[in-house]
């Protein structure tokens, strides 16, 4: 009998790919290993097994393997379920998946270097024949890789030969990757053994007279040790006996202290947990409980609690339970980097416990995540993760919670597999048959939508912890105080006396403003011309600090101009304004204030997001500019005022979503204003102080935003109500984007009679030097979503198989953000 593997290979094809394998190596693998195959011509791939199986693939001649990588699965069976689903939800392939899921350092070879061990002498009686041969050969060369064996045991599957040696200890292994992959090592220092013994240590102190500074660290070594009993680091060494690391090295090298080093995990924490979890008040003690009876029926339950109604306490108390019980936990932010201090809070109650998986994090750091989830290993038994951290290998996940669910930035853009991890994860509990909280004081009109439909349970809170007054907002009318020359720049005469208010008192200030940069259009008064982007149909914002202009979509940049391009007049306006130009104005108001600003511009690098906010956690900054990085969870004690610099630039957004994402931006933000216990002043400054949204964001009234959004998306047929699958097609050729939308969006219609939209241009129409055409696909809540997929795919393969059409790039984007 014939045996065949069925790989995942880290590539865009539809497929996966048949390799044939012997006997012995099909009793071996297993779906979940990684195995080198050779691809293409000449290409070696590091591919994944899905299936081990004995049917011949039809349309070609199966290769062999080229090496197996893994002597146990490192994918569980839950999560290749899983990427399938993914892969058939969002129309991607399962190689999409992959190489999001995988940390990269995966997808390199990874090389095991064999080495003898030569603490015991082994009976060459005591060796099978392979063995031996394996031993053999290592008396001839110090050290053996991977492919040597396979060469000396002419077969692939040498992990059993591999495994019986080390049994019988005659081997060592080390296990060494192409990147290389080097656990983080802290260096310690002991007593080099022959002075250690009784009696000896006198006679070192003696020898040391003349060196005083060498005695200490001595004395000091021994007090430590006698002490704890533990390791000692040179860090720690050097600190206690006030030497420098010159003065340790010294001794080394005198061979009366030895080196050597311990591997510390890089995401290590604080070891232990230094405080019980807080004592509920009574809103959150009867959300708890209606949490548990609404799981006991439901697999999904809301959370819509206010801001500052202590959602996350509630959190901590049903990780607990979850934990005691022995089982995982998902924890999922919409941005982990700008979760600094919850991160701190779960630490302080469950300590080492808390792994994160962060994107900021090198692929080293994320291998050890990974394994640590895979081994099942305590210190990662409550995962923190922004989207990506759906794809670990959890063995017995109890619990995900999906805080801010209403994010968007949970949706994956680019590239595939565009997913979007509330979603996702939801997937995921269920095949671990546990359950998942969704929590948000504005929740997304999908997850309410579901509450409505049964689907979900809910459960509310209404109540600000200690019951502080949600925070009384009021609307500015800006285009009167205009009229009236009420505004000094971009602040109202009323904003201006709340903050001068404010900083009397001592209170801090947050200002929002969605858009960075000093001004988004820069234009010639004399001609009008305004400066585009030469890769973008964009205008090029104007960044005041740098005096440059740049490109918000492809990152291009140029010096500010002096004159205008087209007419060479001298006399160019800035129009519109973003955080760079709040900040300077502010900075001008209020000249013995600091003022910070945090936004892309300012938090670039591992550690930008946390600078700032412990800055303003700190008090060092009075009053923070911001753009929506604001709004998410942030919990600052002092901030009494927050004012909202311009609601119509959100509201004006030509999007469908734009006024469900305003009353969110605006709540969530208003939400970092009175957090403890004086009641906190929002202003929001419009032009449209009428606008039925700003109504619901003064009164706080998610019911009516609700009821009177459905109602648009009932009318205009748009998600909840109706599914969307939005078809992008992008080519540098203006034409053939033309032509090829054309052709798709018939090939639909013929299929769909009605719903589709399109082809049309989107507001920014050339990107990166590639222009745009999108086709919308609405899917009515009776259409099977399956059948709708499959006659898509369909229409796309037909036509990336017509020559022409062959180099335009498809973008198919389900349940678009
Ligand atoms: P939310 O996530 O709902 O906006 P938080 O969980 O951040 O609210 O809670 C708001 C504030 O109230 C935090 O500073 C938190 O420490 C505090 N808090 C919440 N619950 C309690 C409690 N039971 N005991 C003491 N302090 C609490
Ligand atoms: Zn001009
Ligand atoms: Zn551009």
């Amino acid at each position: 009998m014939q045996h065949f593997i069925d790989v995942i290979l880290p590539v865009p094809l539809e497929r996966l790919f048949t390799y044939s394998i012997t006997q012995a190596e099909s009793e071996f693998l297993k779906a979940g290993m990684r195995v080198a195959v050779p691809f293409g011509k000449s290409k070696i791939y590091t591919a994944l097994v899905f299936k081990v199986h004995q049917q011949q693939p039809v349309a070609y001649e199966a290769k062999e393997i080229h090496q197996i990588l893994d002597d146990a699965p490192i994918i569980t069976q839950t999560q290749l379920t899983h990427w399938q689903w993914i892969s058939e939800y969002y129309l991607c392939t399962l190689g999409d998946v992959l190489r999001a899921a995988l940390p990269n350092s995966f997808l390199l070879e990874s090389e095991t270097i064999i080495t003898k061990n030569n603490d015991k002498t082994i009976n060459d009686a005591d060796l099978k024949d392979e063995e031996f041969l394996v031993y053999e050969a290592l008396h001839h060369q110090s050290s053996l890789k991977l492919h040597d064996l396979i060469s000396i045991l002419d077969k692939k599957n040498v992990f059993p030969v591999i495994n019986s040696l080390l049994d019988k200890d005659a081997i060592v292994l080390q296990e060494e990757v192409y990147e290389k992959y080097k656990p983080k090592l802290v260096r310690y220092v002991k007593l080099n053994s022959q002075h250690s013994e009784s009696g000896k240590l006198q006679d070192l102190l003696e020898e040391l007279s003349r060196a005083p500074k060498q005695r200490d660290v001595i004395m000091t070594l021994f007090s430590i040790s006698a002490q704890t009993k533990k390791p000692i680091k040179v860090s720690e060494l050097s600190e206690a006996s006030d030497a420098s690391p010159a003065i340790i090295k010294s001794l080394i090298d005198k061979e009366i202290l030895t080196e050597y080093h311990l591997q510390e995990d890089r995401v290590a924490y604080s070891g232990d947990p230094n405080e019980a979890s807080k004592t509920l008040n009574i809103h959150q003690e009867k959300a708890l409980r209606e949490i548990q009876q609404s799981f006991e029926k439901y697999n999904i339950t809301l959370l819509h609690g206010v801001t500052s109604s202590g959602k996350t306490e509630v959190y901590v108390k049903l990780i607990e339970e979850v934990i005691s019980t022995g089982k995982q936990v998902l924890y999922l932010l919409p941005e982990i980097a700008l979760t600094t201090q919850l991160v701190s809070r779960l630490e302080t109650y469950f300590g080492g416990k808390v792994a994160v998986y962060h994107s900021k994090y090198s692929s080293h750091e994320r291998l050890e995540l990974w394994n640590n989830v895979l081994e099942n290993q305590p210190k990662a038994q409550i995962v923190l993760g922004a989207r990506s951290s759906i794809f670990l290998p959890f063995h017995n996940l109890g619990l995900v919670i999906v805080d801010e669910e209403h994010e968007t930035s949970f949706k994956q853009f680019d590239p595939a597999p565009r997913y979007h991890a509330r979603d996702a994860a939801i997937v995921l509990a269920s095949l671990f048959k546990s359950k998942t909280l969704l929590g948000s004081a504005t929740p997304s009109l999908e997850s309410y939508y579901n509450v409505k439909q049964g689907k979900y349970g809910l459960v509310e809170i209404t109540h600000r912890f200690n019951d502080v007054m949600m925070p009384d907002i009021e609307l500015v009318d800006i285009q009167d105080k205009r009229k009236r020359k009420r505004m000094t720049g971009h602040f109202s005469d009323r904003l201006i006396e709340e903050m001068t208010e404010a900083l009397r008192v001592g209170h801090q200030i947050i200002l929002f403003q969605n858009r960075r940069g000093f001004s988004p259009i820069v234009e010639c008064t004399t001609c009008g011309h305004a400066p585009q982007c030469p890769n973008c149909d964009v205008s090029l914002t104007f960044h005041q600090f740098k005096n440059e202009l740049r490109c918000h979509y492809c990152g291009y940049y140029t010096a500010m101009l002096k004159n205008c391009m087209a007419c060479g007049s001298v006399e160019l306006d800035t129009k519109g304004f973003g955080t760079e130009q709040v900040q300077d104005e502010a900075q001008e108001l209020f000249p013995e204030h600091k003022v910070g600003r945090m936004d892309l511009d300012t938090t670039r690098g591992k550690f930008g997001y946390d600078k700032i906010i412990t800055a303003f956690e700190q008090k060092e900054i009075d009053i923070l500019v911001g753009t929506q990085m604001l709004t998410k969870g942030l919990d600052f004690r002092n901030v009494k005022l927050v004012g909202i610099m311009n609601a119509d630039n959100m509201l004006n957004f030509p999007d469908f979503r734009a006024l469900e994402r305003s009353f969110q931006l605006m709540l969530q933000v208003s939400g970092r204003a009175g957090r403890t216990d004086e009641r906190g002043k929002v202003l929001i400054q419009t032009y449209n102080p009428h606008h039925r949204i700003l109504h619901q964001v003064s009164t706080n009234n998610y019911a009516e935003m609700y009821l009177e959004q459905m109602d648009e998306r009932h009318n205009f047929k748009y998600p909840p109500v109706y599914r969307l699958i939005k078809i992008t097609l992008k080519h540098k050729d203006y034409n053939k984007v033309n032509i090829g939308a054309e052709w798709y969006a018939t090939g639909l219609r013929q299929v769909f009679k009605s719903h589709i939209l399109g082809p049309e241009f989107p507001p920014i129409s050339r990107i990166r030097n590639q222009f745009h055409k999108n086709i919308l696909v609405k899917i009515p809540p009776q259409q099977s979503l399956s059948k709708t997929k499959k006659a898509i795919v369909k229409i796309n393969n037909s036509f990336l198989s017509i020559k022409e059409f062959r180099s335009v790039r498809v973008i198919l984007n389900v349940d678009n953000f």
